[in-house]
């Protein structure tokens, strides 16, 4: 018989522990290796060493995320699952917009983010029952609702620090001699695509240097959040237009 839910409030190497055992092999951490998937991904390979570990290599990555995917390579001796966007919607999309659409608007900044990272985790995810993010209820005003076990188009999703602040991330992360990306000492508190995440100045919001230059956006990439109202119309459009075929 499969383990019940676990109940809320659980704690975070609880919740992993049943996750792997309920799934196994369908059970992976998506992760792009800031301090919180960094901790996620420690505590579960202190229970199994062979979780799964997946990422999105979107393209535009920063050349540092490359040196962090190498370091977690070695120091845990896994596999990173890296997942690349699909090459001829890439080339639609580069060729109506430009490679450089995210400073366009925000329509054409989340079309980008759904090329190249919602829809190749969605392929990925295809025969995945359950998953677990680094998401924390504190990093922003769009994830204070976010739940530590919740059903996701048909999946589990696990967000095992969704009540954890900064400062037991860090702590965790200190104790276990984690590895931790080396932007951080950049100035760097929020971790994404090269051309779209700049540091931030003393005072500034965790994720202010994502997407920086939109100011009323909310500053989401669509794998957590679907975007609403007239944005998603307008992203929908957009992305049919790159989707059909000879585009
Ligand atoms: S973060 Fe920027 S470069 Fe990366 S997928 Fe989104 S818009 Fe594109």
């Amino acid at each position: 018989m499969s383990a019940p839910f676990p109940e809320p409030g659980t704690p975070p190497s609880d919740l992993l522990r049943w996750a792997m055992a309920r799934f196994g092999s369908r059970f992976v951490i998506t992760t792009s290796f800031q301090r919180e998937g960094m901790v996620l991904f420690d505590m579960a390979a202190r229970i199994d060493p062979r979780v799964r570990v997946v990422t999105l290599d979107t393209g535009r990555l920063p050349e540092e995320t490359y040196t962090m995917i190498e370091m977690v390579r070695e120091r845990y001796g896994v596999e990173v699952e890296m997942v690349a966007p699909e090459a001829g919607e890439v080339e639609s999309m580069v060729r109506q917009h430009g490679p450089n659409l995210f400073y366009g608007s925000v329509p054409e900044r989340k079309l980008c983010c759904q090329i190249r990272k919602v829809r190749p985790l969605e392929r990925k995810l295809q025969g995945v029952e359950a998953y677990a993010v680094g998401l924390r209820r504190e990093q922003s005003e769009s994830r204070e609702s976010v739940a530590a076990v919740a059903q996701d188009r048909g999946r589990v999703k696990l967000s095992p620090l969704a009540d954890w602040s900064s400062e037991q991330v860090r702590a965790y992360t200190a104790e276990y001699n984690v590895p931790e990306h080396p932007l951080y000492d950049k100035g760097f508190p929020s971790i994404g695509c090269q051309p779209c995440t700049r540091p931030t100045a003393p005072g500034e919001a965790e994720r202010a240097g994502r997407w920086w230059w939109e100011e009323s956006a909310d500053k989401e990439c669509g794998l957590h959040f679907t975007p609403s109202g007239k944005v998603l119309r307008t992203v929908d459009v957009l992305l049919e237009q790159v989707l059909k075929p000879n585009a």
